[in-house]
């Protein structure tokens, strides 16, 4: 029994073997995309997150410019 910890979310996660984890050392292959994207771009960004926090925001914003012209 092996007890590996996730080095991007830190889960423990217990195993028999490496082989029982396919994308060891990491808990999911999201985590492993999270990792190589940090190698990749040098920052740290989660794949298929939606930027719509920042979008939403900037339309708030417009909106409440609007409504002074109104
Ligand atoms: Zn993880």
């Amino acid at each position: 029994m092996l007890c590996v910890r996730c080095p991007i979310c830190g889960k423990e996660l217990r195993i028999e073997t490496i082989y029982d984890l396919p994308t060891f050392p990491f808990c999911s292959r999201r985590c492993r995309i999270i990792d190589t994207g940090r190698w990749l771009g040098g920052e740290y960004r989660i794949p298929g997150a939606p930027d719509e926090l920042e979008h939403s925001s900037f339309d708030e914003a417009e909106r409440e410019k609007h409504s002074y012209e109104g």
